[in-house]
């Protein structure tokens, strides 16, 4: 009997894309999905991007939490944004 090289449980804990046999280092934000780079060019084309490192997450779960996160905090920022504009607004006027 032969062991396959790369088994499942090695393929999970090294967060390696099962398709493509790849590292996933890259976030897929309209996907909330960290995936490869032969995934990002193939199955997530035209999807917004962020690499892993600069989410700062080292698996999927993590990921998903701080793109949520981080989703927020621009609706957030957004608001922050629009209320900040109005006494300059009033001022010009
Ligand atoms: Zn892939
Ligand atoms: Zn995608």
């Amino acid at each position: 009997m032969s062991m396959s090289i790369v088994n499942n449980s090695y393929i999970e804990s090294h967060n390696i894309c099962l398709k493509h046999k790849r590292p996933r280092e890259i976030c897929c934000i309209q996907c909330k999905e960290v995936i490869c780079t032969k995934c990002a060019l193939f199955d997530h084309r035209n999807h917004p991007f962020r690499e892993v490192e600069a989410v700062g997450a080292e698996n999927a779960e993590n990921v998903q939490e701080i793109l949520q996160l981080q989703q927020k905090l621009e609706s957030t920022k957004a608001k922050i944004d629009a209320r900040s504009w109005e006494p300059i607004v009033r001022e010009k006027y």
